[in-house]
């Protein structure tokens, strides 16, 4: 069985793999290690490795863990961030926001709204990613690319929020690559209309390697890193 640190190695490496493949850049490209399903601990022994970036994607989960991490922390001069990257009830936005520095699911009206409320009075703007529906049923979560731009002219009218740019979870049904290039076209309307608004949250697991090709900024990489989710 395969260590952690291994297993982030061999992760990293693959990334840079890809990032030359691609003409990129390592350094434009930020891997957030999503820690779900997984205890403080691991979260620890990641920041003891290097890591920085952790992702969440259930607040029930997340804040606690958060909040040990803090206690576990307190006096080490650790520069890490959450970025909470699931379906973000209204009812949690708060709780949240006490630990998160950016939401990469802002994918509907009703959150946005408790977003512009919510951050009112923050010191800095919270990060904030649009998350696609890249499926074909409207019914799903997300904002589907024809309405992307509409959306994004609220959120960059809102001093509290930044906007990042577009995220998206490629569909297990079909080549991934499919989605990543609806997801890369959104990207470059979007820029078009907010330019700083250039980054693009995708990749996981099976297919952070094609999502770097098609511009992927932000990877969200769990299992292939922390191993099998314990809980
Ligand atoms: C769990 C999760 C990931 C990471 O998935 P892995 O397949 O474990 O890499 C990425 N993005 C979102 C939105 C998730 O919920």
């Amino acid at each position: 069985m395969s260590s952690l640190a291994e297993r982030l190695a061999e992760v990293e490496e693959r990334i840079c793999s890809a990032a030359v493949e691609a003409s990129r850049d390592r350094s434009e490209i930020e891997l957030i290690v999503v820690t779900k399903n997984h205890s403080h601990q691991l979260v620890l022994d990641l920041l003891e490795l290097g890591i920085r970036s952790f992702g969440e994607n259930r607040d029930q989960e997340a804040a606690p863990k958060a909040a040990e991490i803090l206690a576990a922390t307190a006096g080490l001069d650790f520069n890490y961030s959450w970025h909470f990257i699931g379906q973000l009830q209204t009812n949690k936005v708060r709780s949240a926001l006490t630990y998160a520095a950016a939401v990469h699911s802002l994918d509907r009206q009703s959150l946005l709204y408790s977003l512009v409320k919510a951050t009112a009075d923050r010191p800095k703007p919270l990060d904030v990613f649009i998350q696609l529906n890249l499926t074909d049923d409207p019914g799903r979560g997300g904002i589907e690319p024809k309405n992307l731009l509409a959306f994004a002219e609220q959120v960059a009218k809102v001093p509290s929020l930044c906007l990042k740019g577009v995220m998206g979870v490629a569909s297990l049904d079909k080549a991934p690559e499919q989605d990543f290039e609806v997801i890369q076209q959104a990207s470059q309307s979007l820029v078009s209309l907010v330019p700083e608004a250039k980054f693009i949250s995708a990749g996981m697991s099976e297919d952070f390697e094609a999502a770097i090709g098609f511009g992927a900024t932000h990877l969200r990489i769990g299992s292939a890193i922390t191993g099998n989710r314990q809980y």
